[in-house]
């Protein structure tokens, strides 16, 4: 069985040989050198190939994306030298696209409500742990969802992925991949097999978050027609969800290319925004020009 209804993509109407790119930040934190490496590539490989580049305001977790985060990151971005395509399309605008695409999958009898929290969950792992027998994990380290058999359901505000019979509905698993210009964790490239059920079956939405990370990317991307999506390597695992996702809803697959993280020259740890130390404004107020952070990143100086 094909796709579950006729996608809507209002980028139709435009060249498909016009590459598109995106950098989606969200704006829960200040600007860092991971961001403004991802941020630069993108803009970089854009320009490379004649293409438009794109930014979206990643803020479902209206608990943690604050107006002034964002309107931080956007002056960092402009800073460095980035331009980009007005309007912005912000997340927290398009709720309705989202449940749009949730209504779709649980028509077609693919999204259950569960009613297991993360408590929930881990107390459950945890007696079946207390066996001795080891949980199955995600690529994100975290115990998968024991499934809808487990789950009393009824009445529960989280909404998941039926995995297993998302992959039955489109006859299998075989067909799904996606192509790779970057590389994996493990060096992998090319076109590359996806393996859905690592995530088990995944949230699509919750009360306080009415999408998700997975559910929103792919209709998103689909939406602003990107043919191109460059980020970090540590959503290499995500693209399996997401493909997972396209086929289901019909949405056109992107490339893929998964860079490098930029990771602290002292411990080899990745970045994070809790880590103040990179933070853009802290190596701006220190006197840094957009050409150190450059420099910094491993970026060479700006084609012209
Ligand atoms: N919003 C995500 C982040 O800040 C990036 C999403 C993506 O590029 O697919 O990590």
């Amino acid at each position: 069985m094909g796709p579950i209804a006729s996608p809507s993509n209002d980028a139709s109407d435009r060249s498909p040989l016009v590459p598109v790119f995106r950098f989606a930040p969200s704006p829960n934190g200040y600007l860092h050198l991971g961001h403004a490496y991802s941020a630069l590539v993108n803009f970089e490989m854009a320009r490379a190939v004649g293409g438009r580049f794109l930014l979206r305001i990643e803020d479902i977790d209206q608990a943690r994306c604050t107006p002034e985060f964002e309107a931080r990151m956007l002056e960092e971005l402009r800073w460095l030298g980035l331009e980009w395509e007005e309007p912005v399309r912000r997340q927290s605008d398009h709720f309705g696209d989202y449940a749009t695409a949730l209504e779709r999958l649980a028509e077609a009898g693919l999204a259950y409500r569960s009613s297991m929290s993360r408590g929930d969950i881990r107390r459950f792992v945890a007696a079946h742990e207390e066996t001795g027998a080891i949980w199955p994990r995600d690529p994100d380290g975290a115990p998968l969802f024991p499934g809808r058999a487990h789950d009393p359901g009824e009445g529960g505000d989280i909404w998941r992925l039926d995995v297993a019979a998302a992959i039955d509905h489109l006859g299998g698993a075989r067909d799904l991949g996606w192509t790779e210009h970057g590389a994996g964790p493990e060096g992998e490239t090319g076109r590359l097999a996806a393996d859905p059920t690592a995530w088990g079956d995944f949230v699509l939405a919750r009360r306080d978050m009415p999408t998700s990370y997975h559910l929103s990317v792919v209709v998103d991307d689909a939406l602003q027609g990107i043919t191109d999506v460059v980020r970090g390597r540590d959503l290499f695992h995500a693209t399996a969800a997401h493909v997972l996702l396209q086929a289901l809803l019909g949405l056109p697959q992107p490339e893929y290319h998964h860079h490098d993280l930029v990771v602290d020259e002292t411990d080899g740890r990745k970045l994070s925004k809790s880590r103040g130390d990179t933070a853009l404004a802290a190596l701006r107020a220190a006197g840094a020009t957009p050409a150190d952070i450059r420099r910094i990143v491993g970026l060479g100086a700006p084609r012209s």
